[in-house]
């Protein structure tokens, strides 16, 4: 039964078939029954074979007229093959072969033009119903005038093909009837709900439409409450308990989605700030959405993947739509029903895209309205930043003026030679502050021009944080600061690269640990390896201090130009705030980072790494030719710290040493293992300080205790000012003096003086000793006056004969005239009349071999990489900068004349 129920409903009430092959179908399936019945009567009245041929002959075409219809979609064929078989064939020759004029025939006759009416439409039911009409006629007309051609039937046979046929065409009639109502009705209440439909889609769209206008009014401060409403009233339109717009991003090589907005219909119900990876939460969202593709209906007809990772956030059904901006991939909108299961429909569904799509668009035009925003607030700040940085650099250019113009007038003034001291060594010191705030400056404008550039040499890495050090040592002992030095033995001894900006970048940050630390503060310059990679040091330099500290908010400017922590910074302490811009920069060209820990009033760690090729040099500290294991050392100082620093040094060495606390069991050791080569000796102590201990040693090496004893070394350690103990120091015996922090190579050097083979030379050990060039003689091209002056008053001490040029032109007469005369030129870039690159090139032009070779050096303040290159190109020798350091000009007169 259940069966044939859905037979019916499959072939006949089902929308899959065309309402052509149903009623084909009905047409059949009576048609079937007609004949079971007609074959039933003639099987009862054993009717002769010919009958029942027909009959199986009717079986067999119904049974393929109702495969061709439904199988091959041939309907129509199928509906001219029945319109012609039924009507044309079938049914008269039925009145012929069945007793012809009875009620069973009227009412075949009637059911064919049932069919017709039902199987034909327009004209074809015309040219179908007048042909069939006529043949009606004929056959009652035939069987009037020619009974005998008629085959007559039983009476029982005629009664049940006429109850047959009146039961078959009511039964079809009738069907036919209840199959049209309720095809109407089925439409109606299709039309009934695309209305309702189209209803929702229209009030759909006319809150899409109310959103647009809400977000495209909406500026920046109204966006986030314009954005707030529309998600609201979308989820209201569509009943829905939650919106989210989650924007796509590439997370190393995986993609995530984070929430970017959210609306939620009640506070429990709102997510923030969620984000995944599509691999791991959704593992095949991220291609379907990037299809275009929507996903959502109930959880229930979910995958369990996806009912397991949503319904925890009591998601009950879920709609998503992918987002595409400027045709990529951009995310998605989800929209969550917590109460019902329920699917979306196809059309909502296309207007919650362009929905989704309105609010991803307002959502990036408000960022990228924020950019700019922040970009204009960003240019204005750091144009007042640039303000304020000139009236700082004005400040920081003046105050040292004042004092070199105020000095000046007093030493005019004075006659005392002693106050004229004085006077000089301060415009000497307003002077070099004046010259390294023009070097920051110069620094800047090259960082800013995109001309810094570093240069790489092989530098021993020791001695660039000593001679830091000993640049700041002073200070650090005027503030009577507690100052040490950390350095981690790992690092290469030589290293390969920009040694002077290394240098810079220490110095800053040592320099402003000591100036933001106050009195008695402690600062810490440590040092330590951190890898090596294909012959590449990763190394990081620390510097640490208790001073005034840096709020967070200041941190993030510190390394902006023409920033400072705070302004009233300025007028505390001075400073350009450019020092760690500069620095930030050197540091990044190096490979490395720089960045800053601090906390106000309890002091900072500035930190940088670079990364620097491994040096070659190899030699070891100490100098060859003695034998250093049989030289002995005793430490002496009440920090534990320094003791166990000499060990480590001196096992670095190779050298043997011990260690004692204090003067008085130092004494007892040398009682004890009698004396040492070298003593490293605090000064202050307390017991015996150092002087009264390097008294008694010195003594007792002396022979006063009877025995003469080989020559033992005193070297003196103290952070201290020498001055004030060197004379009694010297009085009791001490041979040198070394400065704190230490330094291996300084104890080194300070070893191999004392006792090594050859003389030896420290790098800064001849400082000031002016060396004399007799017999030589030196042609200046110098314009302005107090330069030239300069130049013959330094040189003084010399002895070299200087000759003066005001331009490049009579530099080049001058030479000309007696060119074998000169020994070497030194060369002013910018003059009136003829520059000095124009001067070179005639001079080198000139036809004399002396023209060729002699050496011409640049003496010039323009100090940039490219105009060193252009004095070289013009055929220049060398480069020295002004305003003139005496050193410099002592080794190129040096390089040259010797
Ligand atoms: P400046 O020449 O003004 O010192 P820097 O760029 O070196 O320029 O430093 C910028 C600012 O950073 C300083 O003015 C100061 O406010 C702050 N700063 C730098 N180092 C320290 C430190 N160790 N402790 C506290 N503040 C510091």
């Amino acid at each position: 039964m259940k069966s044939i129920k859905s037979l019916i409903h499959r072939y006949i009430f089902s929308n899959e078939l065309s309402l052509d092959a149903r009623i084909l179908n009905m047409v059949c399936a009576f048609g079937l029954a007609a004949a079971v019945a007609a074959t039933a009567a003639r099987i009862i009245e054993k009717a002769p074979p010919i009958a029942m041929l027909a009959m199986a002959a009717m079986f067999v075409f119904i049974i393929g007229l109702l495969i061709v219809s439904n199988r091959f979609k041939l309907y129509k064929i199928g509906i001219w093959i029945s319109l012609i078989s039924l009507g044309d064939v079938l049914f008269p020759v039925i009145y012929f072969t069945n007793g012809g004029i009875n009620s069973g025939m009227a009412a075949y006759f009637v059911l064919s033009m049932v069919i017709i009416f039902l199987l034909s439409r327009g004209k074809s039911c015309v040219v179908i119903l007048i042909p069939h009409i006529i043949i009606i006629l004929a056959c009652y007309f035939i069987g009037y005038r020619y009974p005998d051609l008629i085959r007559p039937v039983s009476t029982f046979q005629l009664y049940v093909d006429t109850i047959q046929s009146l039961l078959v065409t009511g039964f079809f009639i009738g069907f036919v009837i209840k199959f049209q109502s309720r095809i109407y009705n089925d439409e109606k209440q299709k039309v009934e709900i695309t209305g309702r439909e189209l209803a929702r889609q229209d009030q759909l769209l006319h809150v899409i439409n109310e959103a647009a206008t809400l977000l495209l009014a909406s500026d920046a401060n109204t966006f986030k409450a314009a954005l707030d409403t529309s998600m609201e009233m979308m989820a209201r339109c569509v009943d829905v308990d939650r919106i989210h717009v989650w924007r796509n991003q590439i997370e190393g090589e995986q993609m995530s989605y984070s929430i970017v907005y959210g609306w939620a219909a009640s506070p429990e119900l709102k997510q923030e700030k969620m984000s995944f990876l599509y691999n791991q939460s959704f593992p095949d969202w991220a291609a379907k959405l990037f299809a275009g593709q929507c996903i959502g209906g109930p959880l229930t007809s979910l995958s369990k993947t996806e009912q397991e990772r949503l319904g925890p956030y009591g998601v009950r059904s879920i709609l998503v739509v992918p987002l595409f901006l400027q045709h990529s991939f951009w995310g998605f909108v989800s929209f969550d029903d917590c109460r019902n299961d329920r699917d979306f429909p196809e059309a909502e569904v296309g207007i919650l895209r362009s929905g989704g799509m309105l609010i991803a668009n307002a959502i990036l035009r408000f960022e990228m309205t924020e950019n700019l925003i922040q970009a204009r607030e960003e240019a204005l700040s750091s144009t007042k930043a640039k303000g304020d940085f000139l009236a700082n650099m004005s400040h920081e250019m003046r105050t040292p003026m004042n004092a070199i113009i105020g000095m000046t007038n007093i030493a005019k003034s004075s006659a005392d030679p002693e106050k004229k001291d004085y006077c000089l060594s301060k415009i000497e010191d307003a002077s070099n502050h004046l010259l390294g705030v023009i070097n920051d400056v110069l620094d800047m404008s090259k960082i800013e021009a995109n001309k810094f550039e570093l240069s790489f040499t092989e530098f021993n890495f020791e001695k660039i944080l000593q001679r830091v050090v000993n640049v700041n040592n002073f200070r650090v002992d005027e503030k009577e600061q507690n100052f040490t030095v950390k350095l981690d033995k790992n690092i290469p001894r030589t290293l390969i690269g920009d040694d002077q900006r290394l240098a810079q970048v220490i110095t800053n940050l040592l320099s402003n640990a000591i100036k933001f630390t106050p009195q008695h503060g402690s600062i810490q310059l440590s040092t330590f390896f951190e890898k090596e990679e294909n012959g590449v040091c990763t190394i990081r330099i620390e510097v640490r201090d208790s001073g005034i500290g840096i709020s967070e908010e200041q941190q993030r400017k510190l390394f902006t130009s023409f920033e400072q922590a705070d302004s009233n910074t300025s007028r505390r302490f001075g400073g350009t705030g450019l020092g760690l811009a500069i620095s930030k920069r050197i540091v990044e060209m190096m490979d490395g980072h720089i960045w800053i820990v601090s906390e106000l009033d309890k002091g900072s760690t500035f930190a940088f790494t670079i990364q620097a090729k491994r040096g070659s040099e190899k030699n070891g500290l100490l100098r060859p030719g003695i034998n250093w294991k049989n030289v002995r050392l005793l430490a002496v100082d009440d920090d534990s710290d320094i003791r166990s620093y000499f060990l480590d040094v001196a096992q670095q060495l190779g050298l043997r040493c011990d260690t004692a606390a204090g003067g008085i069991e130092a004494l007892a050791m040398v009682e004890q293992k009698g004396s040492y080569d070298i003593y490293f000796v605090d000064w202050k102590m307390p017991g015996m300080d150092g002087v009264e201990f390097s008294r008694r040693v010195k003594e007792r090496s002396s022979g006063t205790s009877g025995v003469s004893q080989p020559e033992s070394v005193v070297i003196m350690i103290s952070a201290a000012e020498w001055s004030t103990v060197m004379d009694e120091a010297r009085r009791a015996g001490v041979d040198k003096f070394l400065s704190k922090p230490l330094f291996p190579s300084a104890i080194a050097d300070c070893i191999n003086e004392c006792l090594g083979a050859e003389n030896v030379l420290a790098e800064n050990q001849q400082p000031g000793q002016i060396d004399r060039f007799e017999g030589s003689h030196l042609l200046l091209a110098e314009d302005i006056d107090i330069n030239r002056e300069i130049v013959l008053a330094l040189l003084e001490p010399t002895a070299i004969v200087i000759d003066t040029a005001e331009n490049g032109r009579e530099a080049v007469e001058r030479f000309s005239q007696n060119p074998d005369k000169y020994d070497m030129i030194f060369m002013d870039i910018q003059m009136p009349e003829m520059d000095g690159y124009e001067a070179t090139r005639r001079i080198r032009a000139l036809d004399n071999k002396r023209a060729k070779e002699i050496p011409i050096i640049a003496m010039t303040a323009n100090v940039f990489r490219e105009d060193i290159e252009r004095c070289l190109e013009a055929g220049m020798n060398g480069h020295v900068g002004k305003p003139l350091a005496m050193d410099e000009v002592l080794t190129k007169l040096r390089t040259y004349l010797r």
